[in-house]
């Protein structure tokens, strides 16, 4: 009564099960980071993933780790695949005892003194695969300048899935819309944290997540500078972090300079960010001498402590994508 079961464990020996994974309603398809650090969940355009990208090598648009595309399969597509694995045995399984047990009940002999019956709890079992379905659709969708393939991020990417292209334009733009939305929620923010662990430690908390920014505004423009200015040359050593050598390198290589692109005013506004960054980097935000004389600003005493306003973070942020545009016109033309 096992030939069934015997014939169909021969038979399935060795053999794979296929689990179908589907796209979701932009046709994009799910992939995971492999590093067990990083676990980025991404979507690739499914027609690019067959077209563009290659079997040797994926890389992670958050940490740029690199693996052959056999290994991007989300966690939950693997847990998936494997209960349906399981599944598709076990109904087999099911199927063939059951099968089994009926050949065996008509196998009883009629009038016989003691009668048997074999019976398998349970219906007949399924024995095809349900596909694993697409995760929700991701907002912010991305194609890379290098290769054109399509993907799909949440928060941000620095490299293309596909070529690991790093794009400077992209990731200051990923880093401008940060410092946006830091700046945005302090106000939820303090609010939350005002309940939850206090006053004085969600001032602090506020305040120095207002700081940052500036620091982080400083820094992606720095970045950006030296991505785009690569095509001219060697840089002297942290050249573009001060403003007045970044305007002055610009106008040796395009004879444009930062006052092309803002009034004389913002430059100012800026120059003053700019020694605040420096202060809150080495000074712990106490104004000396030195910041007076180079940021002109008045306002303060030697002594005092700068403070740092949702309006300095607009000003910086409006400020650096002015250059940044301008720059990037120009090198486009280039
Ligand atoms: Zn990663
Ligand atoms: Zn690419």
């Amino acid at each position: 009564m096992f030939k069934d079961l015997i014939k169909k464990l021969e038979r399935m020996n060795g053999q794979s099960v296929s689990i179908p994974i589907d796209s979701d309603e932009n046709g994009y398809i799910d992939k995971q980071c492999p590093s067990v650090a990083c676990e980025f969940i991404f979507k690739v355009n499914e027609d690019d993933w067959r077209n563009i990208f290659n079997d040797e090598a994926i890389w992670c648009p958050l940490c740029r780790y690199e693996a052959p595309a056999t290994q991007w399969f989300t966690i939950e597509q693997v847990k998936h695949a494997k209960a349906e694995a399981l599944a598709v045995i076990k109904g087999e399984i099911n199927n063939a005892l059951r099968s089994g047990a009926q050949k065996f009940n008509r196998r009883q002999p009629k009038n016989s003194f003691i009668s048997m019956t074999m019976e398998v709890k349970g219906g007949i079992k399924r024995t095809h695969t349900i596909p694993a379905k697409a995760a929700e659709l991701m907002q912010l969708e991305i194609q890379c300048e290098a290769c054109h393939s399509r993907f799909a991020v949440i928060g941000s990417a620095y490299f293309c899935p596909a070529c690991g292209h790093n794009s400077v334009t992209q990731t200051f733009s990923d880093s401008l819309r940060k410092i946006r939305a830091k700046n945005d929620s302090v106000q939820i923010v303090r609010n939350a944290l005002n309940v939850t662990i206090g006053k004085d430690e969600a001032e602090l908390t506020c305040r120095s997540l207002i700081e940052t920014c500036i620091s982080d505004g400083v820094v992606a423009f720095q970045k950006y500078s030296e991505g785009m200015y690569e095509r001219f040359g060697k840089l002297p050593f942290n050249a573009f972090q001060r403003l007045e050598q970044g305007s002055n390198l610009w106008e040796v290589a395009v004879q444009r300079s930062f006052s092309d692109w803002l009034t004389s005013e913002e430059l100012a506004t800026l120059n003053i960010l700019y020694q605040k960054r420096h202060l809150l980097a080495h000074n712990e935000g106490i104004v000396d001498s030195q910041y007076i004389k180079k940021s002109g600003d008045l306002s303060y005493k030697e002594g005092q402590r700068i403070v740092v306003s949702g309006k300095d973070i607009d000003n910086l942020v409006s400020s650096i994508e002015k250059l940044a545009n301008g720059i990037k016109e120009i090198c486009d033309r280039a």
